[in-house]
């Protein structure tokens, strides 16, 4: 037979505070390896727990597993995401408190996929399963549909989520979800009108042209084929061999109606879905005075029979453009270019206001109105840090996103290891660690940050352009440590060189450059008025409640995308930061999506960027395990005389006589309040070993 030592050779160690060389990432990343090859995909650093992507159904998310993680303690079954949320709703249920699952790692990592492991895990908790069948059916069909309006393929990942998601799931005191809450983020909507070279506009624009009866297409009066439009076409991969758009569009049918769409929502969600698709089919010629000339009017009737509006209307709104100044109305027409634009610019609008109308829809659907104490517990699956050969405006905010995220990480995790120490009357030392806050202020501080820089710029129509706000940022930010020009890198010889049209920015997780070209624009996120108004008396359901009237009387100007982000993001960590986290940490194995390939230099890459070394060092400073006295007492009662067969006194006087009874050294652990802590691993392993023989 195998011994314990053995197969703790072949198979690692479920936690990486077991490992004896805690400070080397090797061996961090050695233990990984063994456990991937051997198909143990989590591992643990204390109550983290770090997932590498399979790239295979490895069947560890059966009915069974679900039942086996149930109940059970964290650290007695092997580690899981379903482990680790069984522990989060124990404990939620117990101290009565919120808490949250964050989910981190780059594109392609397995965060979407883990997110939705956690929901089934917690949608199948329910105690009265008949009862809550409907709440769980409609969290659990909130996925597909969303994903569908906001996932797409991507070189990185074939079902890549291009929106931030927050949910909270609402439990009642007994336990059982009651209901959700769904939070979205910046959704990558400049996808509607172009894709990359090898990438997919959003999924459900196949999925409608692949899976829809006949007489509904005919009725959008669309085509089959998606390469017949000039929005789904440019990425050349129309079909990707991983999906199957027909059989997904049947998942969002059946979704729409768990949810409780009506007929007439579905009715105006595939005829604007229509409508986006005529729209971006709409070309322009320049007419003898190089005006914008509409070149065949057929899709704009399509478009507008579908919206519901004038077709006439729309034509004239999609090539002039009415500006109001000081009082005067000046309408003028556009140029074949600026026409475009236009054109893109409402697809883009309606897109994105349709989506978030598909979540304040979910959110009705999803929301409780049973009385009584509630407790909330919240996961979190939010695109991770992105370096792409180009980095425009999406990735800034992308990247900025991380950024924060990784300010939770630290104050949280530290801070509650802190707390746990404090409150169990423990000395420990503290941890060097890099706190990102300063790249934080960097973009986000008042007056002074990127942002501010940004919207400053903004705010100068006709005089000012992405080069100028890239001169700014250059003179303002010039002495900043993670900020780089042109000009520095010239002056400072900084190896890899920064293109002119670029800057750099220092982020915790790598150096990126970031190219100006399109800030201003994204940032100002413009739909002229002419558009606006058009869509704000269509007869198309969806439409008339996301353009609302008043919004064509507002004077004020809205914030800016960046603005708008920034403050939502801030939102977010007020959330965050008054919930209990647990976190998985997802880590994406190679490049090519193939299973049982482990690139060790990708690997370490991410290791240093999420902090996972810090993590166990922080972790391991004070003292490496800590179990509560009951369960210890429980596990190791029989290794002592005191206090086996049987024991009655208090499990805190039981443990002393244990760790007295296996000569334990004064130094390798401390007493707490409620806990045992135990300074190394190999006082834990030999105890185990003692159970073992
Ligand atoms: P993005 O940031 O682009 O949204 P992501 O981190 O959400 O990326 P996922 O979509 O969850 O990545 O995972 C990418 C793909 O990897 C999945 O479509 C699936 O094929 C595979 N995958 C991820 N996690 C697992 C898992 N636990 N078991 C099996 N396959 C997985
Ligand atoms: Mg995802």
């Amino acid at each position: 037979m195998e011994s314990v030592l053995d197969e703790r050779e072949r198979t690692g160690v479920p936690d990486a505070i077991l490992l004896e060389d805690y400070l080397s990432e090797k061996v961090f990343i050695d233990n990984l390896k063994k456990r991937y090859k051997e198909n143990l995909i989590y591992t643990y650093i204390g109550q983290v727990v770090v997932s590498v992507n399979p790239y295979k159904d490895l069947g560890i998310y059966t009915e069974n597993h679900l039942e086996k993680y149930r109940n059970v303690n964290f650290y007695e079954v092997p580690p899981h995401v379903f482990a680790i949320t069984e522990n989060a709703y124990k404990a939620m249920i117990a101290e009565v408190a919120d808490h949250c699952i964050l989910i981190s790692g780059e594109s392609g990592a397995g965060k979407t996929e883990a997110s939705k492991q956690v929901l089934r895990f917690l949608a199948a908790t329910s105690l009265h399963r008949r009862e809550m069948d409907r709440v769980r059916d409609r969290l659990l069909q909130s996925n597909p549909l969303l994903e569908a309006f906001g996932n797409a393929k991507t070189n990185r990942n074939d079902n890549s989520s291009r929106f931030g998601k927050y949910m909270d799931i609402e439990f009642n005191f007994k336990g059982d979800p009651v209901g959700g809450h769904i939070l979205n983020y910046l959704l990558e909507k400049s996808r509607v009108v172009h894709q990359e070279i090898g990438e997919r506009n959003f999924h459900v624009f196949y999925q409608l042209l692949a899976g829809a009866p006949s007489h509904l297409l005919e009725k959008l009066h669309l085509e089959r084929n998606a390469d017949s439009y000039f929005y789904l076409k440019q990425g050349k991969s129309g079909h990707v061999d991983s999906i199957s758009d027909s059989g997904d569009f049947e998942a969002v049918q059946h979704a729409l109606a768990t949810l409780n769409f009506t007929d007439e929502e579905k009715e105006s969600i595939w005829g604007i879905l229509g409508a986006i698709l005529h729209l971006g089919n709409v070309s322009f010629k320049g007419d003898d005075d190089g005006l914008a000339k509409v070149v065949d009017e057929t899709h704009v009737n399509y478009c507008s029979k579908l919206l519901g509006c004038e077709s006439q209307e729309l034509l004239n709104a999609l090539t002039h453009r009415t500006i109001e100044a000081r009082g005067d109305v000046v309408t003028s027409p556009l140029h074949p270019e600026q026409a475009v634009y236009a054109r893109d610019a409402l697809a883009k609008s309606v897109y994105e206001r349709v989506f978030d109308w598909l979540v304040e829809r979910i959110n009705q659907t999803l929301h409780n109105t049973e009385a009584g104490r509630k407790t909330l517990l919240g996961i979190l699956d939010i695109y991770g840090f992105e370096i792409f050969d180009r980095n425009g405006f999406e990735q800034f905010c992308i990247n900025y996103c991380n950024e924060k995220l990784q300010q939770v990480f630290i104050e949280l995790t530290l801070r509650s290891e802190q707390d746990e120490y404090r409150r169990e009357g423990i000395e420990w030392e503290q941890v060097e660690y890099f706190d990102n806050k300063i790249i934080c202020d960097l973009v986000e501080e008042k007056h002074k940050g990127i942002i501010s820089l940004l919207d400053e710029e903004c705010l100068r129509p006709g005089e000012a352009t992405d080069a100028t706000f890239l001169a700014k940022m250059n003179s303002h930010l010039a002495k900043h440590k993670h900020y780089f020009s042109y000009d520095t890198s010239v002056n400072n010889k900084v190896k890899k060189t920064i293109n002119k049209d670029e800057f750099r920015l220092r982020h915790y997780a790598g150096d990126v450059a970031y190219r100006v070209q399109g800030f201003l624009d994204k940032n100002n996120d413009l739909l002229f008025r002419d558009l606006k108004e058009v869509m704000t008396h269509t007869s198309n359901l969806i439409l008339t409640a996301v353009f609302p009237k008043e919004e064509l009387g507002r004077k004020k100007r809205p914030d800016t995308a960046a603005t708008q982000f920034k403050n939502s993001l801030g939102g977010l960590m007020n959330i965050l930061m008054n919930k209990e986290p647990s976190y998985i940490r997802c880590i994406k194995p190679n490049d090519e999506k193939r299973s049982y390939h482990f690139n060790e230099e990708r690997v370490s890459h991410q290791v240093k960027y999420l902090g996972l070394m810090e993590n166990l060092r922080v972790r391991r400073a004070g003292f490496a395990y800590r179990r509560q006295y009951e369960v210890f007492l429980h596990r190791y009662k029989s290794l002592c005389p005191a206090t086996w067969p049987s024991y009655k006194g208090q499990a805190k006087d039981g443990v002393h006589s244990i760790v007295k009874h296996l000569k334990y050294s004064p130094e390798d652990y401390r007493m707490g309040r409620s806990k045992l802590f135990i300074r190394l691993p190999r006082t834990l392993f030999k105890t185990e070993d003692a159970l073992q023989a």
